[in-house]
């Protein structure tokens, strides 16, 4: 059985719920994947801690960060994502909520969960290009079974950020200082220490980018397209973030290829789990 949660404490937690069992219901179908999966929403500690992995969804970085600590949630969600090191994907406000440095904007800073060491520039497409969509193709879709990854993918950002640079790596250091600051509202984990210490050495790969003459630029005239070739899409070991939203789309693949990746990890996770146990 495998439990996928959404954090549903703001933002667009139900359109990722619905997307998700499209992707499930397409993975059995098309595969032989008997896995039981599970979505649930996620607004407690407790929540959190039934997930084999997390959806951030888009939504308000700064409102979603400041319901998290009033709830309790920012330290489990920082173990979550740096400790225990389980599949968590955030889009849009769910990428700025990933990485580990963000500028302020009108609407304040706030905490980061972190686990991406990549700084986000919030709201980055500026007012002209507010909102817009576009059809890209996106490579990594290539190694899923789903079906139909060579066709473009329609893209949804809605003040989105991007990630504008990639910041140098420093193995454990996250992790360190989510557990020493962790509160520690866990139950006792089994800790497969050595699963955790291999994806700590996983560096930033960009799996998206804007190009240069993307339809939406070309869409809207008045833009002087300051986005292009921005980095759109990128992922860190266990931790894969998108500044646009798959959820208001109803395609599942990207849910797809995710689902994929979260099954292969808590396959690893339990064999390691199984080998801690009989050391
Ligand atoms: N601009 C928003 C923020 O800073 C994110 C927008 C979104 O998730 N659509 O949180």
């Amino acid at each position: 059985d495998v439990t996928v949660g959404v954090l549903a404490l703001q933002g667009a937690f139900s359109e990722h719920i619905q997307l998700l069992r499209k992707a499930a219901a397409g993975l059995e179908s098309s595969q032989t994947d008997n896995s039981n999966w599970s979505f649930i929403e996620v607004r407690t500690p407790d929540e959190l801690h039934r997930s084999d992995a997390l959806i951030i969804p888009g939504g308000e970085s700064t409102t979603m960060s400041l319901v998290a600590a009033r709830s309790g949630m920012l330290e489990p969600l920082r173990e979550f994502v740096k400790v225990l090191r389980k599949p968590t994907w955030g889009t849009c406000a769910g990428l700025i909520l990933l990485a580990e440095s963000a500028n302020r904007t009108k609407k304040g800073g706030q905490d980061l969960i972190g686990g991406l060491d990549v700084r986000v520039n919030r709201n980055h497409f500026g007012r002209q290009t507010e909102s817009f969509q576009t059809n890209l193709l996106l490579p990594f879709l290539s190694s899923s079974k789903t079906k139909g990854a060579d066709r473009p993918y329609r893209c949804v950002f809605i003040r989105a950020p991007v990630v504008e640079k990639i910041l140098p790596h420093r193995p454990g250091v996250q992790a360190e200082e989510a557990s020493r600051e962790a509160t520690v509202v866990a139950p006792p984990q089994t800790p497969a220490d050595a699963l955790a210490k291999e994806e700590l050495k996983a560096e930033v790969e960009v799996m998206a980018k804007l190009p240069m003459h993307s339809s939406a630029l070309e869409d809207n005239q008045e833009h002087d397209h300051a986005g292009a070739e921005d980095m759109i899409a990128v992922r860190q070991g266990n931790v894969f973030g998108t500044s646009f939203h798959p959820e208001l789309t109803d395609d599942p693949r990207i849910h797809v290829w995710w689902l994929e990746g979260v099954l292969k990890a808590v396959q690893r996770r339990r064999q390691f789990e199984i080998a801690d146990r009989t050391r």
